[in-house]
């Protein structure tokens, strides 16, 4: 390893840094569905198409109604380290957008074909731009068609970098991971509505407010029968969603959606305490099911842990852990009357 001729030391392209940035922040088709997802939700969407083509590797194009971008500020979009969310480390404490860190679309755009396409409110039509391929080259903004808020298209995946794209699994089992990143979302927003198509057909199609009708596609109709209703406050701290009765429980863990301030989490902590929280009711080798969010003062936890922010860490994780695992508790001994067949006294 050591046969490399001495070389002098340079500073890498932008190009180079965002192609290295995009294996961390969009390794496979269902990272770039999530961080679109997400400008979009950021940017105020009520109503998001998601539409893919063989699942996402050669196309994702999402379209929301959200406020759009303006035109001037459109290359600043593609630009890597460039947003709209935060401008101070306060900021950062204290941000309450699901994207700050300014590199998805640029990330995105250094590994695919991508065409962004935006108008606003007071603008008489929309705009596009298509990220660079070689920094020689200029973005230039063009006029467009389309309606209030965006559509990103991004075409031909990884096409410069074949490394990365012989990673990739089937057709099917990318999609896969898509369609559950689209699920997770709409889990957490009721209040947006949200279609999905692959390959021209519809998988999945939500309106607003049908949260029965999409924990009942998404978790199961075992869920929709036996779920608890889950609502409690202490201080800071606040838990709401719905957790499933043991006959709801899985052979695997994959009914098991946790929020923390809107964002989807995988974290040993939480898990943890939903599971203890089971324990007296629930035999070792099941899994239960819930949709738990957890909303706190951003201030309380920090979501800049890891580019994907899947994992968080807490100011006070004692004190998140037992709040979650007694307001579970509860709600789970509440019933229990009822749901184990003992009769109240
Ligand atoms: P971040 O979300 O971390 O700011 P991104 O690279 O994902 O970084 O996006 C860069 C900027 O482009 C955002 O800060 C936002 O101003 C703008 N933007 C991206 N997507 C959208 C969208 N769907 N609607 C409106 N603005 C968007
Ligand atoms: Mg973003």
């Amino acid at each position: 390893a050591t046969t490399q001729p001495l070389r002098p030391i340079q500073p890498l392209s932008d190009q180079l840094i965002s192609q290295i940035a995009a294996g961390e922040v969009v390794e496979r088709p269902s990272a770039v569905v999530k961080e679109l997802l997400e400008n979009a939700l950021d940017a105020g969407a009520t109503t998001i198409n998601i539409r893919l083509e063989q699942g996402g590797v050669k196309r994702i194009a999402i379209t929301d109604n959200g406020r759009g971008i303006a035109p001037e500020q459109l290359p600043l979009a593609l630009a890597r380290h460039a947003t709209s969310k935060i401008n101070s480390l306060n900021e950062l404490e204290n941000v309450a957008t699901l994207g700050f860190r300014g590199e998805a679309l640029a990330s995105i755009a250094s590994v695919s074909q991508l065409t962004l396409t935006s108008r606003t409110a007071d603008a008489q039509h929309a705009w596009e731009i298509c990220g660079v391929q070689g920094s020689d080259q200029k973005n230039t903004v063009a006029p467009s068609s389309g309606s209030q808020g965006t559509t990103v298209d991004v075409q031909d995946l990884y096409f410069n970098t074949p490394a990365r794209r012989k990673f990739l699994k089937t057709e099917q089992t990318e999609f896969g991971h898509c369609a559950e990143v689209v699920r997770r979302i709409a889990l957490s927003r009721p209040d947006v509505a949200f279609s999905l198509t692959h390959n021209g057909k519809t998988v999945d199609h939500w309106s607003v407010n049908d949260i029965a009708k999409r924990s009942a596609h998404i978790l199961g109709s075992e869920f929709s029968g036996a779920r608890l209703p889950l609502e409690e406050t202490a201080g800071p701290l606040h838990l709401h969603g719905f957790i499933g009765l043991p006959t709801a429980s899985k052979a695997r863990g994959d009914a098991q959606y946790f929020y923390v301030n809107g964002r989807f989490v995988r974290d040993k902590l939480l898990t943890h305490a939903v599971r203890s929280a089971y324990q007296d009711v629930l035999h070792g080798d099941r899994y239960p099911s819930y949709v738990i969010s957890l909303d706190l003062d951003p201030a309380l936890v920090d979501v800049n842990v890891h580019p994907s922010k899947i994992e968080v860490r807490f100011r006070d994780s004692r004190a998140v852990h037992q709040f979650v695992f007694h307001a579970v508790s509860r709600a789970l001994a509440q019933t229990s009357a009822t749901a184990f067949g003992a009769v109240p006294s």
